[in-house]
């Protein structure tokens, strides 16, 4: 066999921080690799930007059981409740962690971590907003991460950088290793591994109008869905407020939690009317459609499909100080001069809920009775635990990537098992087989069509009919169009027949995984016919307790998508109406 093999402990896939926190985790003892498509600190969570939530209490009263409800109610009641206490009760200890590593927060002017406000952040249970958010300017993603990796190296983590993972293997219900291609040599590498995390990220790349990186195409998701997997609350995509009209690059929440506001064209500062009580600080899902709305009204900017966050308000000192990076965001893509000028905002499509269902220790399960894939392991954005239900909160996921890192980490070590690699090796051929057939299927391929021109048409069809308002009629024309869209990939063609760096050629792999992917979504959020978090149904506009609390579970069979429903696990928190 044509490859090279590679034998570890623990494998982890993704090096942003739910994969380094939890390769921290295991390493030392253990044998431990990470894998990744891009150099360890590229990774998208080193684009973070806002801060990381815990109720640490440094700047005014706050408690774990306010964070738990905000989450809870932030996730429009759909999220488990369980692993929401999990998280919020660990916040506190995890940030403290994380300073000891070395993360550089900002500071109050007694030396304590600094904390500002957040969308959906409140205290006591509603009643006004709370400063939650732990930040570093607004570059808490990027600190963090080279704080994680850092230790990751004394720790003696091997990390293959530029290693692109083309399928997972399992056997007999255990998960024995990965086959991946080095982007440097073209050669294949497969990895046998007793232990076998993912951590591989979102995939905001299918929409047109996105604030994630090019590299979030969600492969080990769409991965993990072909080989019998299910995926979990697909339909619940997140569209962050504000993202630079045109372009999507996000604003971060914190410009509004410094004290930013949004206008309309009459100077109106509209999220009054929309959420009386914490106005420009709702959750996401809210502020969201209340943007398109007022565009909708033709209350645009001059009656364009924009308005403005208004920076003006808050002084230079805090905006250069605070909001660094995306002032210079504003200055270099726009022209404009945040602190003089309202900048234009849209938007943007930024995070994903749903995904790989995982229990609490980050155990891939693969039904939605609970049954679970032995040695397969999943956290970050990657994952549903499901902490963020039907609407993530602001500065949650950074919270969620190292809380439920860490937590796959200790469950890789105890529960690791010695696997006998023997009974694996004709499955280790076999997927060699199909990754090395499959490249020269591509390379060799005649059909014509371009990677590019189908990408392009595909985010066209997830932005205009399953972005945040959606109906039946949009939601069918997707899940047609998508079948037209794949059939055309089976016709595409790539120009580069080489072996080194052939980006072409991992493009169109990823292209592939979008389309999977945006299928789920689609057929997910065709058939939940409810309005719930950041799935809006036009013709169904109301949230259905009664029939909907509950968490879709999507398997891929040889032809079609099959759904079936997981009941939530009761919680503290009952649904209530949600005002803000
Ligand atoms: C612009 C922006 C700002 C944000 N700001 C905040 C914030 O302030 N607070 C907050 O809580 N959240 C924020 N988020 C969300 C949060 O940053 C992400 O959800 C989180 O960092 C994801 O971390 P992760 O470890 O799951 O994945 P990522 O950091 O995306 O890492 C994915 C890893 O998987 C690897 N990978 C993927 N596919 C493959 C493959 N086929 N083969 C090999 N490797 C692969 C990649 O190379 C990468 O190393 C923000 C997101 C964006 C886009």
């Amino acid at each position: 066999m044509n490859y090279i093999t590679h034998t570890y402990d623990i494998l982890i896939v993704g090096a942003g921080l739910a994969g380094s926190r939890a390769a921290l985790e295991v390493s030392g003892e253990l044998k431990t690799a990470v894998l990744t498509k891009l150099y360890p600190t590229r990774s998208h969570s080193s684009a973070a930007q806002g801060g990381i939530a815990a109720a640490l209490g440094n700047e005014e009263d706050d408690s774990p059981e306010w964070h738990m409800f905000d989450t809870v109610k932030g996730s429009d009641f759909l999220g488990d409740q369980d692993a929401i206490e999990v998280m919020t009760e660990d916040a506190i200890r995890t940030v403290i962690e994380l300073e000891h590593m070395g993360v550089p927060f900002s500071r109050t002017p007694k030396g304590r971590i600094a904390q500002r406000n957040f969308g959906g952040h409140t205290r006591d249970f509603g009643k006004a907003p709370v400063r939650r958010a732990c930040y570093s300017a607004d570059r808490t993603g990027h600190v963090m991460l080279h704080a994680i990796y850092e230790q990751c190296m004394r720790r003696g983590v091997d990390f293959f950088s530029e290693f692109y993972v083309l399928s997972f293997i399992i056997e007999n219900n255990v998960c024995c290793g990965v086959v991946s291609i080095s982007i440097h040599t073209g050669e294949l590498h497969l990895f046998k591994a007793k232990a076998v995390m993912t951590a591989s990220g979102g995939y905001g790349r299918i929409f047109k109008t996105t604030s994630n990186a090019y590299a979030g195409t969600g492969d080990c998701i769409a991965m993990l869905f072909n080989a019998g997997v299910p995926l979990e609350d697909m339909e619940f995509f997140q569209f962050h407020p504000t993202g630079l009209s045109g372009l999507g690059i996000l604003l971060t929440e914190g410009a509004r939690g410094e004290g930013g506001i949004l206008i309309n064209d009459k100077g109106e500062r509209f999220m009054e009317t929309y959420a009386p009580a914490i106005k420009d600080l709702a959750p996401r899902d809210m502020v969201s459609r209340a943007i398109l709305s007022e565009i909708k009204a033709g209350r645009g900017i001059n009656g364009k499909d924009y308005v403005y966050l208004d920076l003006t308000g808050i002084g230079r000192k805090i905006v250069e100080t605070r909001l660094p990076e995306i002032s210079s965001f504003v200055r270099l893509y726009m022209g404009i001069d945040p602190v003089e000028n309202p900048v234009p905002v849209q938007p943007t499509a930024h995070y994903a809920m749903g995904g790989i269902p995982v229990d609490i220790d980050g155990r891939v399960l693969r039904s939605e009775t609970g049954d679970i894939i032995d040695g397969l392991y999943a956290a970050g954005e990657c994952a549903c635990v499901s902490v963020h239900g039907a609407n993530r909160l602001g500065c949650n996921s950074l919270l969620d990537t190292v809380v439920f890192g860490r937590r796959a980490g200790k469950a890789m070590v105890k529960q690791m098992k010695s696997i006998d690699f023997e009974s694996c090796q004709k499955s280790f051929d076999l997927h060699a087989d199909i990754a090395l057939n499959r490249i020269s299927g591509l390379k060799g391929s005649k059909g014509g069509d371009s990677v590019n021109l189908i990408a392009i048409d595909l985010k066209e069809v997830m932005m205009n009919n399953c972005s945040v308002f959606r109906t039946e009629q949009g939601l069918w024309e997707a899940v047609n169009l998508l079948k037209v869209l794949k059939e055309r990939y089976e016709r595409i063609q790539i120009t580069d027949k080489g072996k080194i760096f052939n980006t072409e050629l991992t493009e169109a792999i990823e292209l592939g995984n979008m389309l999977d992917i945006s299928e789920a979504l689609a057929v997910s959020a065709l058939h939940r016919r409810e309005s719930r978090g950041a799935h809006y149904r036009e013709d169904f506009p109301d949230r259905n307790d009664l029939d909907w609390l509950t968490h879709t579970f999507a398997f891929k069979s040889e032809k079609r998508i099959d759904l079936r429903y997981k009941p939530l696990s009761a919680g503290r928190f009952e649904p209530v109406e949600r005002k803000y």
